[in-house]
């Protein structure tokens, strides 16, 4: 480790929710020299931020030309060679398909001091958020988190062992949600099990849609779902709190919570 160099926090910013990240997030979030953030994260929370801090968005947006991975290397590892405190700020957990885990490769390369914060991912928040439990004595013994989203050749899922798992949990996966139905129940999965998709999940804007594997991706269509989506495949899926609704109680919940931190914080 070089002397004089500052630090690399990788931290987990939480799935949504301003006050869904952790207390050890958040403490680093107030102390940064430079926050590094990603699209998902909440706009909220940034404002919280100190007025001191450099704020460098660095999110890709799908469709649309954006900064490398390499380039993002390059600005945390150039920060930190100027003795700064980095924040990475990443949605949800971000070794849990952010690219964390590369980041932090980079930072050890070039004998950065990285830590990492873990957040609250989205593939576990989303089902939470309509009161999905994806363990459940004797209904899910064990779920799996997957990306529908292939990086070309050797990527593709095995369907067959999906098909096996009692909970599927689906990140990155809109687009190609009518295929992945499809191939599960080619697979094998029962067409009737039941299955929710959760748009925004934990903010204002959360959507969620519950149907059968059979048919689910034609309810997300019509109720319009969007990504950031997480799709839950399972019998538990059939506990979500808002069957067929767009509205659900946790917002409404939600909207009744303070989302001011407490002053001990800072
Ligand atoms: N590191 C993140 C995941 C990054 S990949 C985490 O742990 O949550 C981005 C994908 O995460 C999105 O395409 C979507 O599938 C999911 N996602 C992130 N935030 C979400 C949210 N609030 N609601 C629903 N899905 C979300």
């Amino acid at each position: 480790m070089r002397i004089g160099t500052g630090t690399v926090y990788l931290v987990g910013a939480g799935p949504g929710a301003p006050d869904l990240i952790t207390v050890r997030g958040m403490k680093l979030l107030l102390r940064a020299d430079v926050i590094v953030y990603d699209r998902l994260v909440s706009r909220e929370l940034l404002q919280q931020c100190s007025q001191q801090s450099e704020l460098i968005h660095v999110g890709k947006t799908p469709g649309k030309p954006s900064i490398s991975q390499e380039e993002i290397h390059r600005l945390l590892i150039d920060r930190a060679l100027q003795g700064k405190n980095v924040v990475r700020l990443k949605g949800g957990d971000p070794f849990v398909f952010g690219r964390g885990g590369e980041e932090q490769e980079a930072c050890r390369k070039a004998g950065i001091q990285c830590l990492v914060v873990p957040g609250v991912s989205s593939a576990l928040a989303a089902p939470a958020s309509v009161g999905i439990p994806v363990t459940y004595r004797e209904k899910s013994r064990h779920f799996v988190v997957v990306t529908a989203h292939s990086n070309g050749v050797g990527d593709a899922l095995d369907y067959q062992v999906l098909a096996s798992i009692d909970t599927i949990v689906i990140l990155m996966g809109r687009s190609q949600l009518t295929g992945t139905c499809t191939a599960l129940i080619s697979a094998g999965k029962n067409p009737e099990t039941p299955a929710a998709c959760v748009e925004w999940a934990t903010t204002q804007q959360q959507k969620v849609v519950v149907g059968p594997l059979h048919s689910i991706a034609e309810l997300a269509d019509q109720n319009q779902l969007r990504a950031p989506m997480v799709t839950v495949i399972g019998e538990v899926a059939g506990m979500a709190t808002a069957s067929g609704s767009v509205e659900n109680e946790y917002c409404q919940l939600v909207n009744r919570i303070s989302c001011e931190f407490p002053s001990w914080l800072s």
